[in-house]
């Protein structure tokens, strides 16, 4: 060291040199390994890219596999939001990293999103994909992963609406039954409402409870879509688009006299009754649809072709899966070349065997008001990442055909009448033009006689704008019970939204 000094302080400028040349090879070698950490941090970045957005998804399509616990570890569950920007289901962490779903509505949603808890049901089933998915910034990601946080996973946003939601389950209030709503342009269901219902935040704490045999009220079963009831009267949507196909050109001249019941001429034992006793006089096929005359369709019940019933009903989706992303049920419609009068004469009122989801019945329904396509119900609109940048859209439904335009026309103009001098009187309003069809249909539980009540209808009739349908178990009749609830929905929708 002496010796260099020594050289140093005789020659300084080579020291100089040497000083600037030693410099030169530590900086390429400083670059050098920049580049060599660069590389591994943008090797590393592609490759957190690569399996967040490629490698993730094989593993996460089904809800039951188990690498999906890879996931829980990586990512904080995604939001699921309503329509109108509201959260209906959101993942807390506390300060030890305790997770906990939380669902700030409680019931009111709780068929619709499920829960995630025990097994997984309605949107947090169906989204679990998205929501176990983050499309947050890469960076931060990587950062997340290095200091061993986890990342935000994705918002889903639905097509549920908060305000419709919140009016349907306060016009069902505490009775037993379903309430559903779609906008039959697009397939958007709107609102989704199961009674009687269960907390999604206790259902862990709650879960013995809501199995016990004891329980008979199947608080966790989603009436809307897996409820099957005796659709009574609104069957016959599905009988008078029959008899017009059997009578093209023809249907315009059926009349019929009703004395207040149909008694079959082979065998006086098969009676059918007009409700409530009522006599409707002579009727075409469209009152005998808006009177909600049974003793009109009992006799057309017995003359119909039952092979072709059957494939009409197959067609409108009886004894198939439903196309919703969510559970349902199949409906079931038995009728066949071998059903006997009186089986006919009980199905073509929708009583017998025959058994309906809500669902399906506004499918039917909102089908009609679309000029007889059926626009598949969408309850997912888009996914976002926690950063507010939308990472997915879904559009509107699948198109399916269930009928021609003329036939959707005629029968929405059959079911026009029902609101305006048929059973549905109490949708009458200046407001807009509704259109439906009742339902009351009977059926026996421990010896009583009870009557499940049906609406199931659209408006506005000339450029419709929401379809509904409404059951409640243990009603009065359609007209009286189901009806106002449904003109609840509209009037919310159609006049009262902001
Ligand atoms: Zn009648």
């Amino acid at each position: 060291m002496a010796i260099r000094k020594n050289k140093q302080s005789e020659q300084p400028d080579r020291n100089i040199k040497s000083s600037a040349s030693s410099n030169k090879k530590s900086n390429r070698r400083i670059l050098g390994m920049i580049y060599v950490f660069a590389f591994l941090f943008f090797g590393m970045i592609g490759y957190m890219v690569y399996f967040i957005g490629f490698q993730a998804e094989g593993l996460m399509g089904n809800p039951y596999n188990a690498r999906m616990d890879v996931f829980n570890d990586r990512y904080v569950r995604g939001s699921i939001l309503s329509a109108d920007g509201q959260i209906l289901a959101r993942t807390d962490v506390d300060a030890d990293g305790k997770e906990t779903r939380v669902y700030p509505y409680g019931t009111l949603f709780a068929h619709a999103i499920g829960y995630s808890t025990k097994g997984k049901t309605g949107l947090e089933s169906a989204a679990n994909f998205y929501l176990m998915k983050s499309n947050q910034n890469p960076l931060f990601q990587v950062y997340n992963e290095l200091t061993e946080t986890k990342s935000q996973g994705d918002n889903v946003v639905s097509t549920l609406n908060l305000g419709l939601q919140q009016v349907a389950a306060k016009a069902l209030g505490d009775r037993n039954g379903a309430v559903i709503a779609m906008e039959p342009s697009t397939g958007r269901i709107l609102a989704m409402v199961s009674n009687p219902t269960y907390d999604p935040n206790t259902v862990v704490e709650d879960w013995s409870a809501l199995t016990a045999e004891s329980n008979t009220g199947g608080n966790l079963v989603n009436r809307a879509t897996q409820g099957l009831y005796p659709p009574g009267s609104t069957f016959k949507i599905v009988m008078a688009l029959e008899y017009m196909r059997e009578h093209p050109g023809d249907w315009q001249n059926f009349q019929f006299d009703c004395d207040g019941e149909y008694v079959d001429p082979e065998n006086e034992k098969y009676v059918v009754h007009c409700f409530d006793g009522e006599v409707h006089g002579t009727e075409t096929l469209e009152t005998a649809f808006a009177n909600s005359c049974n003793s009109a369709f009992a006799k057309i019940g017995t003359e119909i072709n039952k092979t072709k019933l059957r494939e009409l009903a197959e067609a409108l989706m009886f004894n198939q899966d439903l196309p919703i992303a969510i559970s349902s049920s199949k409906s079931r419609f038995n009728v066949d070349s071998s059903s006997d009068t009186w089986t006919m004469m009980q199905s073509a009122i929708g009583q017998g065997t025959t058994m309906m989801s809500p669902l399906h019945n506004l499918l039917i329904t909102a089908a009609i008001a679309n000029g007889g396509v059926l626009k598949e119900p969408v309850m997912l609109d888009r996914v976002e990442s926690v950063d507010g940048k939308t990472i997915q859209t879904f559009g509107d439904g699948a198109e399916q055909k269930l009928m021609s335009a003329e036939e959707a026309s005629t029968i929405g103009g059959f079911m026009r009448k029902v609101v305006t001098v048929g059973t549905a009187s109490k949708l009458r309003t200046d407001a807009y033009a509704a259109a439906g069809k009742t339902g009351s249909a009977e059926y026996t539980e421990g010896g009583k006689t009870k009557t499940d009540a049906w609406f199931t209808g659209f408006a506005p009739y000339d450029h419709p704008e929401i379809a509904v349908c409404v059951v409640v178990e243990d009603g009065e009749t359609g007209g009286r019970t189901a009806a106002p609830i449904a003109r609840a929905v509209f009037d919310y929708w159609l006049t009262e939204r902001s």
